[in-house]
């Protein structure tokens, strides 16, 4: 997402080169993880063409158990003697509000991220606000202590795997009841799997509630 000047990246996944080109992303200022699942993970390497013309580190912010798992997957970009022509990527566990700044020394402002505790199933994972837009991906269950960092949403970016319950991720009716009790202005979910119909579906949802796509652009005011 672009937050003011700011690029930044939740989660580095199997088709992040292909999104980057895409959308013309020419900065990347910081990257949001959210857990450790492959899916969300693996285009880690696809960072390194930030780095050909400007070296300057990048953070990639985690919960522990994140970048534990980071850490021991990707020795040679974290561990104390990374390869050469790595990522110039800088792990950083967070438990409380954080500062994103400016990687390109253009005195672009910082923007202000605060991770949001979830589960997924069992396994502990980050959601990410910033400013009034929420994102919520891989997510079974909001712990009552988070809600509250969930109020005054413009945008939530919400999991929706499918019609029928699943162990780990909300199904619709879930999601839908999550939507309705957080009551964001819109609402769009995300992570639905292949078998379903983007326009049934879409039909069957309110008003304020739509199903995400490749490319879809949301604005809010900061
Ligand atoms: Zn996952």
């Amino acid at each position: 997402m672009r937050a003011g000047d700011l690029g930044i990246l939740i989660d580095t996944g199997p088709d992040v080169r292909s999104q980057i080109l895409r959308e013309g992303i020419d900065r990347v200022d910081a990257v949001c993880y959210t857990h450790y699942h492959f899916d969300h993970l693996v285009g880690i390497d696809d960072l390194r063409p930030f780095f050909f013309h400007h070296r300057a580190p990048m953070p990639c912010f985690a919960n522990e158990e994140t970048a534990a798992v980071m850490r021991s997957n990707y020795d040679y970009i974290f561990g104390a003697d990374p390869y050469p022509g790595a990522a110039r990527v800088r792990l950083e566990e967070v438990t409380d509000p954080f500062p994103i700044e400016s990687r390109y020394d253009d005195g672009a402002p910082s923007v202000q991220a605060e991770p949001i505790r979830l589960l997924h199933g069992d396994m502990p994972v980050y959601g990410y606000r910033i400013g009034r837009l929420a994102y919520l991906t891989d997510v079974s269950e909001i712990p009552p202590e988070s809600r509250s960092q969930l109020d005054n949403l413009d945008v939530l970016i919400l999991d929706a795997l499918r019609p029928k319950p699943h162990p780990t991720h909300y199904s619709f009716e879930e999601a839908v009841q999550v939507a309705r009790d957080i009551g964001a202005r819109k609402t769009y979910f995300i992570h639905m799997t292949h078998n379903v119909r983007h326009a049934e579906q879409e039909q069957r949802l309110p008003d304020d509630i739509h199903l995400g796509y490749d490319g879809l652009t949301v604005e809010v005011e900061g």
